[in-house]
């Protein structure tokens, strides 16, 4: 795509990569600091084994379990375990475990949870401050005048889930032609 021209851009990657990406075409180095200054949280997930269960999402509302959730994604089709006596599952923590501390965990969680793998992905949720929405409604509008959009979780700084992140696109789309 490098040096090829187009009528309007929708940028939907992560904002933190906004300027230096339009630093030759767009004037919004008031925005630098501000975009710098955005938080957020990261999250490790780990795939793990689970004893057979008929949930799809479980919820850990208790200090003793440092996971918030397991999504139970064996059980969201009957081919996802080719053994029928155990499931599997993503158990997520908020930022960065290592992996004894993930393990640590894991034993201490019900379902019969075991490790597989994992991974951090360091940007997930998006944070906001009083100024966010302020700062994001204004950059939008500075620059749509030069026919770039944002759109998304991580470009708009909006916790979106998936349903809110396909909405917010179809009415970007239906308001520009
Ligand atoms: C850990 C976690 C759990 C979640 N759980 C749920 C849930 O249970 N239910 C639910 O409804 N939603 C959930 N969500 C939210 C859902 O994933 C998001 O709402 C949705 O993915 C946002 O879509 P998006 O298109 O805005 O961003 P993304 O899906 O992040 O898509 C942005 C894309 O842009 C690409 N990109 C970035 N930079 C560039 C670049 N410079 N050039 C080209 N491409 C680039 C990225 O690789 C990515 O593919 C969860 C999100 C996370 C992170």
């Amino acid at each position: 795509m490098e040096n090829q021209e187009f009528d309007k851009v929708i940028f939907c990657g992560n904002i933190k990569d906004f300027p230096a990406i339009f630093q030759n075409s767009l004037a919004i180095e008031a925005y630098h600091k501000p975009i710098a200054e955005l938080e957020y949280h990261g999250t490790t997930s780990v795939l793990c084994k689970m004893t057979k269960n008929p949930f799809s999402w479980i919820y850990l509302p208790d200090n003793k379990y440092f996971s918030h959730r397991i999504i139970c994604t064996g059980n969201f089709a009957v081919s996802n375990n080719k053994d029928k006596n155990i499931s599997t599952c993503v158990v997520e923590f908020t930022d960065y475990l290592s992996k004894e501390e993930i393990q640590e965990n894991l034993a201490k969680m019900p379902f019969g949870i075991n490790y597989i793998a994992h991974n951090f992905a360091e940007y997930t949720y998006p944070i906001q401050s009083k100024a966010t929405k302020d700062m994001i409604i204004n950059l939008k509008l500075t620059v749509e005048n030069d026919n770039v959009y944002l759109c998304g979780r991580f470009a708009e700084w909006e916790y979106y889930n998936m349903d809110a992140a396909i909405k917010a696109a179809m009415v970007l789309l239906d308001n520009i032609d």
